[in-house]
């Protein structure tokens, strides 16, 4: 295998733990390399987060090798060929030579092999299939250095078989150009996503969340979306996330990403739409629940679903701490963009309350029951009573009183006076 280049140092090639990894498996008569996704993102000049090396050695010896050198080592995917090396806080992800000999479309049986062109061609894409020395130097068995210059993400092989072989690759198409940005696209690619996108439903939940929540966590999923959309690709697995011009509006509202809200942002249909997702995402228990109180609609009664009475949002002053107080930032934040996002802002109120929620502090109640109980008053019901009310009291002094006057009012209550 010839190189293609060298890569600019980076500062986790240099690491003292990378060094060792790369000595101990070296000693032991191998060769390690980076690999992936990792070395796309270092000739990007990108940072990374954990470390991925593909090596010749059989994964038994590897793991032999690095536990001699005392490297605490996790045999992670031992049956497909990977083992984790933990050394100084850093996870060495490390991956037998390996051509894939069978595929149901979704798992692999697997030989290993020691040929390096090999290994680059089961994986998906050219631009996730260079490999890097520990010095630098960078080999391009699939030409993805070209299709990285121009953004361009290309399968490795022909597209229908290779997502026949594993589907996850479809999505995984989407969340590459939703990290590149789309610059050019590799129409062959393109259009063997849309011609397989009713395989999407044999994918586990767990799966395909894990591509639809980095999609949507991108600084700008809009183009990615929008392509999607004009791909039918969404249909197959969440039908109800097609309301992509309120995503828009969203993603120029919102101060930072966060992919359940503009997932919530997504659904058409209100909470059962958003219950169903859930399910189809295999979301967990808090996750179903917080997406449950985005959902739609956002104005009217439900805007609030802890206070029925409320009919609109919160007036500034008073109403609105009320409603802070009520709900708490992130939800009346939450709710405020996801209104603005469905264009219930004429009259510019949600931006009065996104501006209010972030210099104003949710009040905090300065007791707690071990208060009360240090003052005297016998453990158990009365506590929770006498508790609720000075919590009223406070409320109903605009969260004002501090904890000395509040403690003088739970007195009064204990006494028995008010
Ligand atoms: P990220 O930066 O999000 O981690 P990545 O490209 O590193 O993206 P990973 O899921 O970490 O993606 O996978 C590491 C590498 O393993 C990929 O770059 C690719 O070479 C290969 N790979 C991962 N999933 C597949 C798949 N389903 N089919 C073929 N190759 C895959
Ligand atoms: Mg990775």
């Amino acid at each position: 295998m010839d190189a293609r280049g060298c890569l600019l140092p980076q500062p986790w090639m240099a690491e003292p733990a990378t060094r060792q990894v790369l000595a101990v498996l070296a000693a032991g008569g191998g060769r390690a390399r980076f690999v992936g996704g990792m070395v796309r993102d270092a000739l990007l000049g990108r940072p990374i987060s954990d470390i991925d090396l593909a090596t010749d050695l059989e994964p038994g010896r590897a793991m032999a090798l690095l536990a001699a050198a005392g490297i605490r080592v996790i045999p992670t995917g031992l049956a497909h060929g990977t083992v984790t090396a933990v050394v100084g806080g850093r996870h060495f992800e490390i991956t037998t030579l390996r051509r894939d000999v069978e595929t149901d479309g979704r798992r692999a049986v697997v030989a290993y092999t020691d040929d390096w062109a090999e290994d680059a061609r089961r994986r998906d894409f050219t631009i996730n299939a260079f490999f890097a020395d520990g010095d630098g130097t960078f080999y391009d068995p699939t030409g993805g250095a070209d299709d990285l210059v121009l953004r361009r993400v290309r399968f490795v092989g022909d597209p229908d078989q290779r997502i026949g072989e594993d589907v996850l690759r479809l999505l995984r198409y989407y969340r590459m150009l939703a990290r590149l940005g789309i610059h050019g696209v590799d129409e062959a690619s393109r259009a063997a996503c849309r011609r397989n996108a009713g395989r999407l439903p044999t994918l586990s939940g767990e799966r395909v969340r894990g591509e639809i929540e980095r999609i949507l966590a991108v600084p700008d999923p809009r183009p990615v979306m929008a392509m999607m959309a004009e791909d039918g690709i969404l249909p197959p697995i969440l039908p109800m996330a097609s309301a992509f011009h309120r995503l828009a509006r969203l993603v120029l509202l919102e101060p930072a990403a966060d992919w359940l809200r503009r997932l919530a942002c997504l659904v058409e249909g209100g909470v059962p739409a958003a219950e169903d997702a859930a399910r189809r995402l295999r979301l967990s228990r808090h996750e179903t629940q917080r997406l449950g109180m985005l959902a739609g609609p956002w104005a009217g009664p439900d805007l609030l679903v802890t206070d029925p009475q409320a009919t609109d949002l919160p007036a500034p002053g008073r109403p609105l701490r009320d409603r802070l107080y009520a709900v708490g930032e992130e939800r009346l934040r939450d709710r405020a963009l996801l209104a603005a996002a469905a264009g219930l802002d004429e009259d510019g109120r949600v931006r009065d309350i996104l501006a209010a929620v972030a210099v104003t502090e949710r009040p905090v109640f300065p007791l707690k029951g071990r208060d009360l109980v240090a003052m005297g008053a016998p453990r158990g019901e009365r506590v929770g009573q006498v508790l609720a009310a000075v919590e009223a009291w406070w409320a109903a002094g605009d969260y004002a009183p501090d904890r000395a006057a509040c403690l003088g009012e739970a007195t009064l209550h204990l006494c028995g006076q008010p």
